[in-house]
């Protein structure tokens, strides 16, 4: 979180973005870009990336008509992008993956990370024992204590979960100690950014990671329907899935771009994750953006029902959008993406992540108002497995 340094002017989107680092950083920064140039440029790189992605990770993900639930709603023809099926049920795995071998590249056998739920933790993990590569995660310990199985996960997989114990012992310290460590540890380490935040050059880097999620549901959709969707929706945390399905309809302007942000318990500062309805500018973590804040610039409290989207910064290419205008964003309650996670459940046999379930959630709000021959695209970035307990907790089911 320490703002010293001035921004360059690299890896701006409109004013957002840049480089909001201590002076140390920058030149671990500036070798990050410049090993990523030339790995973009290498086909070799993409070669192998490609077929991890394929036989690793479980590419090309399927999209899948989804008739009982278009027929529930009575509107739009549904179409889900299957992220879930991945290799450790998310998106996240594209964005590890690739970040890995550019590890290995640049001859940086330790990786850091850090984690909330520990979902990323977990991705970036798995990575690690695949590239043979020490892996520290830094997390809250009040996090840790909240989900111990992915504590045990990272630990089976070989990583080191390192409890964080300053602060609110969640995320954003989390976040401040891996910052140190990298500062420390800069010439061996490479820090395993998991969204599209960050210092530039990550929010363009983690972007091009999982822009083959609308690399194939572009020419999916256009092999299934012979034309584009009305709308794609995704849900935003920090928005690396949300830009990997939109990124290749971008230049498709009859295409509405929809991200949904994590509405949580109430518009009340402290109880939700909507950045575009309750933030104002500031840096978080490296970047300038939409942050979530008190009158005094200290970072908000957030909550969400899910851990992926309790987040109070969004990623700085959402924030261009946003203002552009080509993108639309809005959110859904924890209660919307319950009932969403139970519709799609009961209609499909998909349980979604509870993250994905906000993008489920918006999609229910808009079908029924579209005609039947319009189409729209879901995003589902991951499987609620990893959801159960709060799942049992929330949804309190009876009888058969
Ligand atoms: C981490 C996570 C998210 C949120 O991250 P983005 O960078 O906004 O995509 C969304 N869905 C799932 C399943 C996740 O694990």
């Amino acid at each position: 979180m320490a703002t010293t340094a001035a921004p360059s002017v690299a890896g701006r989107f409109g004013p957002w973005g840049g480089r909001y680092v201590p002076e140390t950083l920058v030149a671990a920064l500036d070798e990050l870009e410049q090993a990523y140039a030339e790995a973009q440029a290498d086909p070799d790189f993409h070669v192998k990336l490609d077929a991890l992605l394929r036989d690793y990770a479980g590419r090309p993900t399927p999209l899948y008509h989804a008739a009982r639930l278009s027929e529930s709603l009575g509107g739009a023809r549904i179409y889900l992008k299957r992220e879930d099926l991945l290799h450790t049920g998310a998106h996240k795995i594209n964005n590890c993956l690739g970040q890995a071998l550019l590890a290995v590249r640049m001859g940086k056998r330790r990786i850091i990370a850090e984690t909330g739920a520990g979902q990323h933790g977990v991705a970036t993990a798995t990575v690690c024992a695949l590239f043979g590569l020490e892996c520290v995660v830094y997390m809250g310990e009040e996090d840790m204590r909240r989900q111990e199985l992915n504590v045990y996960r990272m630990r089976l997989l070989g990583a080191e979960v390192r409890g964080v114990s300053s602060g609110s012992r969640t995320l954003k310290d989390a976040i401040n100690e891996a910052m140190r460590d990298w500062v420390t540890n800069v010439r061996t380490t490479h820090y395993l950014l998991g969204s599209v935040l960050g210092a530039h050059p990550y929010p363009t880097m983690v972007r091009d990671f999982h822009r083959v999620i609308s690399r194939e549901a572009r020419a999916q959709i256009i092999e299934k329907e012979g034309r584009l969707p009305t709308a794609i929706i995704a849900c935003v945390g920090g928005g690396s899935n949300a830009i990997g399905v939109f990124y290749e309809f971008i230049p498709d302007k009859e295409v509405r771009l929809i991200g949904v942000e994590a509405g949580g318990r109430s518009p009340k500062l402290g109880e939700h994750a909507a950045r575009f309805s309750g933030g104002a500018p500031g840096v978080l973590q490296g970047t300038y953006s939409y942050v979530l804040q008190d009158e005094d610039g200290q970072i908000a409290l957030t909550h969400s029902v899910s851990a992926g989207l309790d987040y109070a910064s969004i990623g700085p290419e959402h924030a261009a959008l946003h203002d552009s205008g080509r993108a639309e964003y809005t959110s859904a309650t924890d209660a919307e993406a319950l009932d969403a996670t139970l519709r799609l459940a009961r209609t499909e046999g998909i349980i979604p992540a509870l993250e994905s379930a906000h993008a489920v959630a918006e999609c229910i709000r808009l079908a029924p108002k579209l005609k039947p021959q319009e189409i729209l695209l879901v995003n589902i970035s991951g499987r609620g497995d990893k959801d159960m307990g709060i799942l049992t907790r929330e949804l309190k089911l009876t009888g058969a």
